[in-house]
């Protein structure tokens, strides 16, 4: 055997792969992902970011109808991406410095142990199938900028301006109000400037099979500087799946989750035993200590908010910030918003 797989046998080896193992070529023995005892779920759950109550009922009820979980959860998070009233996701999210929306998205469908995702897309209103399609369609897991746009536009996506009047009407504001001594002239000078906003849609989903998906779709931070990529696209930071265990995601700022590949540790935390919550709360506290001091305060707090959503193969789910938030559920029965597991109090 040489040391190479073509792809019809790469593809044929891990169809035939045991679940948690890792065929590697040249070698006579498989390496062995640490063992899970994890019971199945019995029922569909959803959890998401606070903005995906829309989401989670909607991937609840595809569930319910046994559409694949990658499916339900993508038909989730697009109804955010294409409403032009969500200023973080999708069509009319807000763009980068130069009034340019560019759009980061990832997603892992757990049973075929696939991933794919797409970095400063520009022009397509829904990055998350652009995503499944790398996973779908490709021997790649991303695709940036230009080459994304090319790869979607092949398969019928519509090209379009994402700006909306609104996210526009945000982004000359930001541009005329950004400094002094710059050539804009300013424009309502006794308001405060627009405050940076950052958000992002990640979804989670395990059904009543036990089978497990995840999705992360975003426009990423408002204002960032052209070609900027976050955590959104990147497998292991913006969300992570094992269908042996359970799914993750993030949202908030993502430098601070890449530096500690969070969503896929947080799937490690389950798979040592912990719950969704508590896996979440741990990784969390990872990134505090991960975190240089110019991104803390006098306490030692975080001065950014990060998030981490998780569901587990037993159909368990939890939620970590921070500070306290919501996140959005659907727990087999009905959607709704909980509090979130934080690190720290609100300041008063
Ligand atoms: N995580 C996203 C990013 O860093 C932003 C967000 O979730 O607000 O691009």
């Amino acid at each position: 055997m040489t040391g190479k797989l073509s792809r019809r046998e790469f593809l044929g080896a891990a169809s035939g792969a045991t679940a948690a193992a890792v065929m590697v070529p040249g070698m006579s023995h498989s390496i062995e992902a640490p063992a899970v005892h994890i019971r199945q779920s019995s029922k569909n759950v959803a959890v998401a970011s606070g903005n995906g109550l829309r989401a989670v009922a909607k991937a609840g009820e595809l569930m319910a109808q046994g559409v694949d979980t990658l499916d339900a959860a993508i038909e989730g998070v697009k109804i955010q991406e294409l409403d032009p009233n969500d200023m973080s996701v999708g069509y009319g999210g807000l763009p980068n410095e130069h009034g340019v929306v560019q759009l980061d998205a990832s997603c892992m469908h757990g049973p075929t142990k696939r991933a794919g995702a797409v970095g400063a897309l520009e022009g397509i209103k829904t990055p998350s199938v652009v995503a499944k399609y790398v996973l779908l369609y490709t021997n790649h897991i991303m695709l940036v900028g230009e080459g994304a746009k090319k790869f979607a536009l092949s398969y019928g996506f519509k090209e379009e301006d994402l700006m909306t009047e609104q996210s526009r009407e945000r982004w000359l504001r930001w541009r005329a109000n950004r400094g002094e001594r710059d050539d804009w002239i300013n424009v309502e000078r006794d308001e405060q400037m627009v405050p940076r906003p950052t958000g992002t849609i990640n979804c989670n989903v395990v059904n009543s099979s036990g089978d497990i998906s995840s999705v992360t779709t975003t426009s990423g931070l408002a204002w960032k500087i052209p070609g900027r990529v976050g955590d959104s696209p990147i497998i292991g930071a913006g969300q992570y799946t094992d269908n042996d265990v359970g799914a993750a995601g993030s949202t908030g700022r993502g430098e601070s989750n890449i530096m500690v590949c969070g969503a896929f540790l947080t799937v490690e935390g389950m798979r040592r035993g912990l719950s969704p919550t508590d896996a979440a709360l741990e990784t969390l506290r990872r990134v505090v200590a991960a975190s240089e001091p110019r991104l803390l305060d006098e306490r030692g707090q975080p001065t950014f908010g990060l998030s981490f959503y998780a569901v587990s193969k037993a159909g368990e789910f939890g939620a970590a910030t921070i500070r306290p938030s919501r996140y959005a559920v659907f727990d087999g029965v009905e959607a709704s918003h909980q509090d979130t597991a934080y690190l720290y109090e609100r300041d008063a």
